[in-house]
């Protein structure tokens, strides 16, 4: 028995039975939220219809099974029969259906390559493909699409040499501009893993250690010359014959997208409150890992909830505004920052809501489509933040105020149900005080009687009133973050008022 307490869920006006556009999540019906499917899974029902057997799976047989009655997919070479899952795909039916009877790996990496679909649909496994899945097997070196070297001149390479007391991997990435967010190290129980981003490709190292090492590993970046050093401390003073048994992915280098996501644990070190629903927790990252997330990106944290491994985005924060912007907030490497609202319905949240100083959880490695360099020559930022929308801003306001020369205006315009729903109202009240480029705007939905400022939801009036540019042909971008319908009725407000895609930045996931 799970010890989940039944509710009638989604909660009645909540997001998940709010339609939206796009490939955003349509209403479900009562009784079929993530929490109903775990469950199902859960009651021992045949849900493949083959009563536990697994068997392999012709194309032939695959494609005659494409009704929504009737309907499997494969993914990476699997075959699940999602049709018990229908009504419980967040993203509705017709979006599964696209996949039906067919290969579904590409759509599936597109749409949400980071759900753990091999939890989620784990009794819905029919078996194994019996020729090879058409989508390209990972750890493939991809062919060369239009780029003037051929990708094998491209690729990074490794070294290895030891002292006494040290093994020194070293990475060519081949690549002038290396930086430390661009560099992912773990080595967990003798496991070595190096991850280098080089543009939209990841090279690999991965490799079981010949000898245990000591916990903290050091990274050094020749960031000119594109020269990466990880060194690890021997536990004992031996000599190595060899680095250890490369592992399946090692020295790939591949699309990033078709690298799967990595996860280590991490113990949460402090949860304090920002407001009534808000807590910013602290998450401390293993002595042994070397992770820098990006401005703009987001990392996904997992969980097991009731045997099955849930997974949700967040986007990491600093742990407060800095004030001061001659330097840029030094970051400390060892620690993970996350504002997270706590739904009183919600799966993951209560989870994390849930979770002790101590206790740990698993975090991902970073992704998302922002760049720094859309920033880097900006003259004006204005930020469209909604929500929990504002956390991808913190550190863009941070970077844009301390690092972009030219740049004159930026305006956050943020929406919020309530004056208690805003976020670290004051520290941006202080330095709006404190820095004339910065200007912020409050817009409440649902505010009380006493409030004086603006009111309403996202529009076009608004946003023509509040988005306004310093000059005739300065250089602008407006980042919007928020539910996806305001979202989406932002960046279309946007381009009606005349400004162009490139203007224009939309976090999503
Ligand atoms: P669910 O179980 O999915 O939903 C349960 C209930 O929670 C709903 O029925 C509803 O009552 C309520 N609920 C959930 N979402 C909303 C909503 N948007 N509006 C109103 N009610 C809602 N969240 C953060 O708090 N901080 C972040 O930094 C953050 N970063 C994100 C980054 C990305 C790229 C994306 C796509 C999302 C981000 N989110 C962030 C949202 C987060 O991933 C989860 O969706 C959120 O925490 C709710 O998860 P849950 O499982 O608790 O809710
Ligand atoms: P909320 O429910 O408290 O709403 C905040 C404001 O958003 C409201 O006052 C209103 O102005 C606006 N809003 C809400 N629903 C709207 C709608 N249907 N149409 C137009 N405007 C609407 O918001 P929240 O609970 O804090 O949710 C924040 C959202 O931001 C979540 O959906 C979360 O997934 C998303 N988010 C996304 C990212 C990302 O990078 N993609 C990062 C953080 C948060």
């Amino acid at each position: 028995m799970l010890n989940v307490p039944p509710q009638a869920f989604p909660a009645p006006g909540s997001q998940q039975r709010v339609s939206a556009g796009g490939r955003a999540k349509v209403p479900l019906k009562p009784g079929r939220s993530l929490m109903d499917w775990i469950r199902l899974t859960k009651s021992g029902k045949d849900l493949t219809g083959l009563k536990g057997r697994l068997i392999e799976v012709t194309e032939d047989e695959l494609a005659k099974h494409n009704k929504k009655e009737d309907c499997w997919i494969c993914i990476r070479g699997f075959v699940y029969n999602v049709t018990p899952y229908m009504e419980y795909h967040p993203g509705g039916e017709d979006e599964l259906m696209k996949a039906a009877g067919t290969d579904g790996t590409d759509l599936f990496d597109q749409v949400h390559r980071w759900v753990n679909y091999e939890s989620m649909l784990k009794e819905c496994l029919v078996g194994r493909m019996a020729v090879k899945p058409i989508a390209a097997p990972k750890g493939m070196v991809p062919e060369k699409k239009g780029l003037g070297a051929s990708v094998k001149d491209l690729t990074p390479s490794y070294d290895w040499f030891q002292t006494d007391s040290s093994i020194t991997v070293v990475i060519y990435t081949k690549q002038k501009d290396m930086n430390a967010e661009l560099v992912i190290v773990d080595c967990q129980d003798k496991r070595l893993r190096g991850e280098i981003i080089v543009g939209d490709h990841s090279y690999l190292v991965e490799v079981d250690l010949d000898h245990a090492v000591q916990e903290d590993v050091a990274v050094n970046i020749a960031e000119k010359v594109g020269k990466i050093e990880i060194i690890l401390k021997k536990k004992d003073n031996v000599h190595w014959k060899m680095l250890g048994q490369p592992l399946e992915s090692h020295n790939t280098f591949i699309k990033r997208t078709d690298r799967g996501l990595f996860y280590r644990k991490c113990k949460l070190v402090s949860k304090t409150e920002v407001t009534h629903d808000t807590k910013l927790f602290c998450l401390m990252l293993p002595k042994s890992t070397h992770l820098h997330v990006p401005t703009g990106q987001h990392v996904y944290l997992k969980k097991n909830i009731a045997g099955t491994e849930v997974v949700k985005p967040y986007t990491p924060v600093l742990p407060f505004l800095p004030l001061d912007f001659k330097e840029p907030f030094s970051h400390d490497g060892a620690h993970i920052y996350l504002m997270i609202k706590i739904y009183s319905c919600g799966l993951f949240t209560q989870a994390l809501d849930h979770l002790q100083i101590g206790d740990y959880i698993s975090v991902s490695n970073p992704e998302g489509n922002f760049k720094k360099s859309q920033v880097q020559t900006l003259e004006d930022l204005f930020l469209l933040a909604a929500g929990t929308g504002f956390t991808p801003m913190v550190k863009l306001l941070n970077f844009a105020l301390t690092e972009v020369s030219c740049l004159r205006t930026v305006k956050l315009i943020f929406f919020n149900k309530t004056e208690d729903d805003i976020l670290w109202r004051n520290q941006l009240e202080q330095l709006a005080l404190k820095d004339e480029r910065f200007e912020v705007q409050f817009i409440l939905s649902q505010p009380t009687k006493d409030w004086v400022g603006k009111q309403g939801k996202i529009s076009s009036s608004l946003l023509s009133e509040f988005v306004k540019i310093s000059r005739k042909d300065s250089k602008v971008l407006i980042c919007i973050c928020g539910p996806t319908p305001f979202t989406e009725q932002g960046v279309q407000y946007l381009k009606d008022l005349g400004y162009s895609q490139e203007e224009i930045h939309a976090f999503t996931a």
